[in-house]
Order: C-alpha cells, then structure tokens, then sequence
C-alpha cells in the first residue's frame, strides 16, 4: 500500500532486508519517489533538442551507488539512453521496465509556476514531464532501487530509461538495433501515463505525407495553370470518407484516421504548383502498414504521392496473459476494482521494444495523468506517485525474487 509520511521535501526511503541468518540491515535510498520525481522535473531534457545526458549520468550514478550495474548508449550528441540492469540466477526470463527521459516543449501560453522546480501544491506536484513521465521515471527507479536489497532473485531485471521518445522513439530505436543490450525480457511495464490503471496494448502509428503537384501561372489566368491544392482538396476530402472495412478489435477497437497539416501555394495570386497534407493513421491488430499504404496510394490514385514519416506496430498483449492477470490482481486493491482489458489512446516506445524483443507481454502503467501530457500547467498526482512505486515494486519482486 502506498508509504505514508511528508510530501513536501526530501525524506529517505528505508527498508528492512533481510540478509542471511534471518538478520535484518537497514538499507537506505537517498529519495523517496516525490522528491526523487521533482529532482528529475529540474532537468530540462524538452525535446527538440532532448538533451537528456546529465538526466541520465544523474540516474545512473544513483542507480549505481544503489549496486544496479548501468551502461549508457548515445545516438546522438548529448542524447543518452540508459540500461541498467540486475542479475538474477537466470531461472526466469528477464523483466523489464522502460520509460522516457525527454518531455515536450511547454508550449506558448504562460505557465502558472515554474515548470522546472516541480512545485508541489497540496496533493499535486507540477512541472513539463510531471505527468509525462518524470514521475514514473521516479516510481521505477525507487523500486528497481529497492529491487536490488532483495539478494535472491531467480530473473534479471531490466530498467531501460530512453532518449528521444517524443520525437518518434529514436532513443529506443537505437537501443534495439544494438545488439545483445536489451537481453530477452520475459515481460515489460512501459510506465507512461495511465492514472495507474494497467494498459495491455495500443494501436500502431502510421503516418503518411502526401503530396501534389501542378503547374504554377499567374492568379489572373488560372487556366494557364494546373492547381495542385485542388487535388489535394480532392484527396482529403476522399480521405475523410475512407472506411477500412474491419471488425474492431476486442480491445483497442477500430483503426482511425486523421488529415492532421495541409500546406499550399505561396501566394495568393499565383496558381500553386505544390500542396501537401499529413495523414495520422492508427492500425490494430490484423493490418499491414504496407499493405494499407498500396491501398491508400491506389485509392487516392496517381494525382497524390504518398511518403511514409512514421511507421511503428501496434501492441496487444492478450488480457487473459497470466502475468497480466498478476498485475491485474496487484490493481485491484489499488483502483478498488478489478482492472478491464483496455488499451492507450497513444503510442509508446513499446511499438519498438515489444516486436524488437519477441512479443513478450506488454502492460503500459504510470502513474501520470494521460489528460495532462503535452499541457501548460502539467501537473501529476502525489499519491499515484506513491502507488506506482509500490505497484512497480511489487511487479518486480513477484517476477524477480525467489
Ligand atoms: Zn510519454
């Protein structure tokens, strides 16, 4: 159940291990969740640029003091991912925790506080990446910190902290085309935002430009020209009516799509020779990226160029998993109900992870709010925080310990 005690400021986390002979140490970590999740809020890693590299050498240093072995892997300058990592005796296949160490801009409007000293303001801590995932970040490393004090432990664990997620996962991307540094996970907590409540999957990104050409002329003699923002009016218009003709999956249900951009034209009074539009498709089980992207080509025919900018696999792990069934029973005293299969509305780097690693298993929990990512004012939950870090522990020791 979630530790009790000061929400405001820095306390120490203390547990009693039990080492040979039945005798009790006292270990200590050097944070509690919130404090540790505030420490994270003051590193601005706002991708573009990211640069999450002192983030990282900061939770690699202190994963380290607490005897969790850690490597870093840069794919670029100053964006640094983490894998740190604890041995078991092999017994079990290992289980892994990722999250993402970089945020999103703060946007245009003005912010209430400072979004980078994570002001806490009674049951709420704020600041850019709160909810979106400084404070998961936090909850997994007390637990994998805590995770360590435990000696006997049948499976390695596995906490994977990536560069460049909100970018298109290029942090996790990288460390996946790496070879042998994720290992085979028998299982993964993805711990972006979900108020806490275990998400078994989400659809798959595929996201689409397409493009128009024409003849460009004076405004004045359109005739002397071929609009090209007409034919993309065309195909956006036959977009919005586009059906995919397939049953909705049981748990992410259907497969969208969305015209998210159009540009055109570079005046007004000149016959464009160019448009292009971004198309936001989200697929389910049962659907090849490719094979939509021939069908949406020949669809919108040849008077439209389509070219991929994103193309990442959705997750569905099967709710009747008995690993997720495990969690759902850790859940249920926390969210005083048993858990529905249900899946995210967003994508994670588990689109990377899941299918590089053999499709284990997949649950998607945190404790920010999904409302509050990528918002002025983001803010997360105090006591989700605590629970996550309970919640992450527990899902750690009963795949972890003996
Ligand atoms: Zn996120």
């Amino acid at each position: 159940m979630p530790c009790a005690g000061s929400r405001t400021g820095q306390k120490t986390e203390t547990n009693r291990v039990k080492k040979g002979n039945n005798r009790f140490v006292i270990m200590t970590i050097p944070y509690d969740s919130l404090s540790l999740t505030r420490k994270l809020i003051s590193f601005k890693t706002i991708n573009p640029p990211g640069q999450e590299r002192s983030c990282a050498e900061y939770l690699g240093e202190l994963l380290r003091e607490g005897g969790v072995t850690v490597s870093f892997h840069d794919f670029d300058e100053g964006r640094t991912s983490i894998i740190a990592r604890l041995e078991g005796t092999g017994e079990k296949a290992p289980l892994c925790f990722t999250g993402h160490m970089d945020t999103v801009p703060l946007g245009t409007a003005p912010w209430d506080t400072d979004p980078f000293i994570g002001e806490v303001d009674g049951d709420r801590v704020y600041g850019r990446g709160a909810s979106d995932m400084k404070a998961g970040l936090a909850a997994m490393v007390i637990a994998s910190l805590r995770l360590a004090k435990i000696s006997d432990r049948i499976a390695d664990f596995t906490l994977v902290l990536t560069a460049c997620e909100e970018t298109g996962s290029k942090g996790a991307e990288h460390l996946a085309r790496l070879d042998n540094v994720l290992g085979k996970p028998g299982a993964i907590v993805v711990g972006e935002p979900t108020s806490n409540y275990p998400l078994v999957g989400h659809k798959g990104p595929l996201w689409l430009r397409a493009t128009t050409t024409g003849v460009s002329a004076h405004g004045s003699m359109p005739l002397q020209g071929v609009n090209a923002i007409y034919k993309a009016a065309r195909a956006v218009t036959k977009l919005e009516e586009y059906g995919f003709d397939m049953d909705p999956h049981p748990v992410l249900g259907s497969p969208t799509l969305n015209v998210g951009t159009i540009a055109g034209g570079v005046n007004i009074n000149s016959v464009p020779d160019r448009a292009s539009f971004e198309i936001d498709i989200r697929t389910i089980p049962g659907m090849t990226h490719s094979g939509l992207f021939r069908h949406l080509q020949s669809y919108l025919g040849e008077e439209v160029e389509l070219d991929y900018l994103l193309d990442l696999g959705n997750v569905a792990t099967d709710p009747q998993n008995g690993w997720v069934q495990e969690v759902f029973d850790i859940m249920e005293p926390f969210l005083n109900e048993r858990p529905e299969p249900r899946g995210a509305a967003y994508f994670t780097d588990a689109s990377i992870f899941t299918p590089a690693l053999g499709n284990p298993p997949t649950i998607i929990l945190g404790p920010g709010e999904p409302t509050m990512a990528h918002k002025t004012n983001e803010f997360c939950y105090i006591p989700r925080i605590e629970d996550a870090t309970e919640v992450y522990f527990e899902i750690a020791k009963r795949w972890c310990a003996a």
